[in-house]
């Protein structure tokens, strides 16, 4: 499908004992007989020079795949050579006389694209490897090994077999007798519904292990906001530092907690708070909240008042579906005391100006790690989920016509368009821009 060939170091830079060449596409054949061997075959590893004029650049071992069995479905070379930067630089250069530089994710595109592997296989793998927690990564991993490209193949073979049913019932329509066949139709289109649900159900969850939860610390002014962010930050922990397949708009810090990996969401307000206490309003601190999965409500133990109790009026009034500690700062002043409003409400007691947070650590932790640890293959991405969201919708359509009655042309545009929707899922329907953006966040060499 691909007339030109692409090279990348797959392997980091810097001083290596190996590093690791990938070379994708048609001249691959010509490269190892000019540089290697004359004769060769796919699948078996070689040890020899790497020659090029006469000269002897480097002694490497290599695997040749011959097209479509390898990873991109095109002939490809692996180099295994010693791993510093001048010997790479050197192969590299004689490489390109017969390729040029692959882009991030590249080969992986490729991959999708000669259906070698599905989207969401290709997303899996990439969120495998930026993961940075063992949650993550289970949770990455789980979407590999347990399957989920096969069950939303499932979804995709059951609306194919529908639609083809349906499609002869629209060309002899006297053959059938409407009545009695319309009832095991809804049937089945309920039953991929029920199994699109069940996918459905632990995506957000799925999400969270990959992504980070997304946390808003959320008080008055002076509460301790700023102070419990350093606090937290200050631990000895991992700084995750990059996400794949999300936008920033809201400056955030990363935390481990316990292998839980939180996101603290709009830092800026916080930080901020510290130099400019007067211009930051409650407005501002409930703003945080529309982007979050959980909610840190924090109230200055030294000083409850009404500001606080129309913070927490409005998270429980507005945003009751979002997971919620309650924390009291400051227990180690002198004037720490329980506020009335909190009376029938579980909270944490904590200092964060003494570190003294270990209980709400605890707290968060108890509150996620089941589910975080869930063992089934989960959707880990909003791309993901928002697609088979759309496709249900279509297909609770279809459903709801056909118990209407309603005629077979109109169920069959919608079960088109479901498995449109899953075709865009997994990857046999794309677009470029949705692609490359897709495969932006991979590592060059992937
Ligand atoms: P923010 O406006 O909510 O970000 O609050 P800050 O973190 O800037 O804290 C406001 C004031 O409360 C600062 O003077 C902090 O030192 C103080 N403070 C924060 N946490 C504690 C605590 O646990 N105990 C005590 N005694 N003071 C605290």
């Amino acid at each position: 499908m691909f007339k030109d060939t692409i090279v990348a170091l797959s392997s980091s830079y810097g001083i290596s004992a190996i590093g690791v060449i990938r070379i994708s596409g048609n001249n691959v054949e010509d490269i190892i007989r000019n540089h290697l061997r004359k004769s060769f075959k796919p699948k078996k590893m070689y040890y020899n020079w790497f020659i090029d004029n006469e000269k002897k650049i480097d002694e490497i071992t290599w695997t040749f795949h011959k097209g479509p069995k390898s990873y991109t479905g095109e002939d490809m070379l692996e180099i295994f050579c010693h791993g510093g930067p001048k010997i790479i630089e050197e192969l590299i250069t004689i490489l390109k006389r017969y390729s040029r530089d692959a882009i991030e994710g590249e080969f992986s595109k490729r991959a999708v694209l000669n259906n070698k592997m599905d989207l969401i296989k290709a997303e899996s793998i990439n969120n495998m490897i930026h993961s940075e927690t063992e949650l993550s990564l289970d949770a990455s991993r789980n979407q590999v090994t347990m399957g989920l490209s096969k069950d939303i193949s499932k979804i995709e073979k059951d609306l194919l077999d529908l639609s083809t049913e349906i499609e002869v019932e629209l060309d002899y329509p006297d053959d059938i007798a409407f009545e009695s066949e319309s009832d095991t139709l809804k049937n089945k289109v309920d039953s991929i519904i029920k199994a699109g649900k069940e996918i459905l159900l632990n995506a957000d969850n799925g999400i969270m292990a990959v992504h980070g939860i997304k946390t808003a610390i959320v008080g008055k002014p002076n509460s301790g906001k700023s102070t419990l962010l350093n606090a937290l930050l200050r631990k000895d922990r991992a700084i995750v530092t990059d996400i794949p397949g999300t936008t920033r708009d809201t400056i955030e810090e990363n935390l481990n907690i316990k292998g839980i990996y939180l996101r603290v969401i709009d830092t800026a307000g916080i930080r901020e708070s510290e130099d400019k206490i007067e211009k930051i309003g409650i407005q501002k601190s409930i703003d945080s909240i529309k982007n979050s999965d959980l909610i840190i409500f924090i109230v200055d133990g030294s000083n409850p008042n009404k500001d606080d109790e129309k913070i927490f009026e409005k998270i429980n009034k507005d945003y009751k579906n979002k997971e919620l500690i309650i924390v009291l700062n400051k227990n180690d002043d002198k004037n720490f005391v329980q506020p009335f409003f909190l009376k029938n409400y579980h909270y944490i007691s904590i200092s964060a100006k003494e570190g003294n947070i270990k209980d709400l650590e605890e707290e968060i932790y108890k509150k996620f790690i089941n589910k975080l640890t869930i063992k089934k293959p989960l959707l880990t991405n909003s791309r993901q989920k928002d697609i088979l969201k759309e496709t249900l919708n279509h297909l609770e359509k279809a459903s709801n016509n056909i118990e209407n009655g309603i005629s077979k042309d109109f169920i069959m545009f919608d079960i088109r368009k479901a498995l449109e929707k899953i075709y865009e899922l997994n990857g046999k329907n794309y677009n470029e821009e949705m692609l490359n953006n897709l495969f932006s966040n991979f590592c060059v060499g992937k």
